[in-house]
């Protein structure tokens, strides 16, 4: 890059948006929604804010793919993180963090304020799937500073939640609890 041709510029451009989205949906990147939440966290630590993650994991994924086609399913994963990136504010992020895997930061929020949202999420989703591509999600929901003040517990705790959501039946939010 001594000498950057125009070219050089196109192809730094795409190795940046590589580096920080996914291909598929457009939403940030495993890498990269980690880097923000490890950001984030480490502010709100500062700042005493509370700090909230959702994780999302889609329903019956593997049969939306087996019955309609992967096509189908590329579809189901764009169509979700296209609603959730419309429905955030400007401050939240969100990334998919693997196959049928979202991961959502919400700064500066209170676990309790996830719930409307989610709410809306599934109302949007419901209206505009349509019957053919109808799905749904469970999600987990864990906070700063009540659940952990790391990183890794965060996310094992969303994690541990999202988890009891799909246990009990799916298409529904669970808040990580210590037993
Ligand atoms: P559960 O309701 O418990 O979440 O079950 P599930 O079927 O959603 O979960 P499972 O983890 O068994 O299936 C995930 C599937 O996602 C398996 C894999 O083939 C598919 N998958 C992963 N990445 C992609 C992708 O980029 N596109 C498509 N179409 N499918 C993908
Ligand atoms: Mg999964
Ligand atoms: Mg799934």
């Amino acid at each position: 890059f001594k000498n950057p041709t125009i070219i050089d510029i196109h192809l730094f451009e795409r190795l940046q948006f590589q580096a920080t989205y996914d291909e598929l949906t457009q939403v940030y990147n495993r890498r990269f929604i980690l880097y923000i939440l490890k950001k984030e966290l480490e502010r709100a630590k500062r700042y005493k804010h509370d700090l909230t993650i959702v994780l999302f994991d889609i329903d019956n994924f593997k049969r939306i793919n087996d019955v309609m086609g992967h096509l189908t399913g590329d579809k189901v994963l764009k169509l979700f993180a296209n609603v959730v990136k419309d429905n955030i504010r400007i401050e939240d992020s969100f990334g998919r963090i693997g196959g049928e895997e979202f991961l959502l930061v919400l700064p500066e929020t209170p676990i309790s304020k996830a719930f409307p949202l989610l709410e809306r999420i599934r109302d949007i989703l419901a209206e505009i799937s349509g019957e053919k591509m109808f799905f749904t999600f469970s999600s987990g929901i864990a906070g700063f500073p009540q659940h952990a003040d790391e990183e890794i517990t965060l996310l094992h705790s969303a994690d541990k939640a999202l988890l009891r959501a799909k246990l009990e039946g799916k298409n529904r939010d669970y808040i990580f609890y210590k037993e």
